[in-house]
């Protein structure tokens, strides 16, 4: 079934320039949304300061738009955020739904580790009351209860909460609010109702889930394409030294984008300008026909 009105986005965080498989994660969310008549947003998870700069986001920006990927409205921008991310956190407290932590790392060095290789976090301090002037993060009390959804690709997928990720941090000690809060927050504020996405954020989905329904936002439709793994067998990434997309031969690169996605252009079109490809690309989107596999080797040499 096709939405009334379809609203997909890529959120890359700029830390670097994107890489192949950066580009086939924001290719699946551009042609699913460009398929299905809807809008595609970019907003810039910049979340970390540190690692995060202007340089790169203007760089993916404009790789974006090398590679033809264009954007409707402007871009989101994370670290001008912080009074949205506040409200929410506001709404959870009020709701008796978060906790002050004030476990350091090695406090937590010997907590249980989940199959992510995750920290599960043990309960320590569920029943502190909040410290006055100490440093704390807040986190998510987590009721027992499974968390189930549909991927798309995937199909119906379950997770214990409780068990395999336990309460979860929404803003950390040094005051930084965390990934899956400014998430759950920034999808609902941009009306994004599907969401296509790299496999490694999967089990991210659950959490995710659980924001959306502790904060009453809607729940968006979840797919998570396959990662692009380097001769290692390794997650392409700025860690394993994932080389920028090339400012030449664009059109050979997109056409191996399509392939790892299932979709490779005929041979006539390879070759043609990046704009042939994805039109073509867009009028043959099937979801169904992405590889399930959760990774695929990167093609290039
Ligand atoms: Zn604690």
């Amino acid at each position: 079934m096709i939405p009334a009105s379809y609203v997909g986005r890529f959120a890359p965080s700029p830390t670097g320039p994107l890489h192949f498989g950066s580009l086939v994660a924001a290719l699946a969310s551009w042609l699913d949304a460009r398929a299905l008549g809807g809008h595609w947003l970019v907003r810039m998870e910049d979340l970390d300061r540190l690692r995060c700069s202007q340089a790169a986001a203007d760089i993916i920006l404009r790789q974006l738009e090398a590679y033809g990927l264009t954007w409707d409205r402007a871009v989101l921008v994370q670290s001008r955020r912080d009074e949205a991310y506040a409200a929410a956190l506001d709404a959870l407290r009020a709701q008796g739904a978060v906790f002050a932590c004030t476990c350091t790392r090695s406090q937590l060095a010997d907590a249980p580790r989940n199959a992510e290789g995750e920290l599960v976090y043990p309960g320590t301090c569920r029943l502190h009351a909040v410290p006055r002037g100490e440093h704390h993060a807040w986190r998510v009390r987590v009721q027992d209860v499974s968390v189930d959804f549909v991927d798309r690709i995937r199909g119906v997928l379950q997770q214990d909460l409780a068990r395999e990720v336990g309460d979860f941090v929404v803003r950390r000690a040094d005051g930084l609010f965390a990934y899956q809060l400014a998430v759950v927050v920034d999808d609902a504020f941009q009306g994004v109702t599907h969401v296509v996405r790299g496999a490694d954020l999967l089990w991210n989905t659950p959490r995710q889930i659980y924001l959306q329904r502790l904060l009453g936002l809607p729940t968006p439709i979840y797919a998570h394409v396959p990662l692009v793994t380097n001769a290692a067998g390794q997650k392409l990434s700025k860690q394993t030294l994932a080389p920028a997309l090339p400012e030449t031969g664009r059109r050979a690169v997109l056409a191996e984008a399509l392939a790892a996605l299932g979709h490779p252009p005929p041979a006539e079109l390879v070759g043609t300008a990046p704009a042939d490809l994805l039109g073509w690309a867009s009028a043959h989107w099937r979801i169904e026909n992405v590889p399930l596999h959760p990774t695929i080797a990167k093609p290039l040499a």
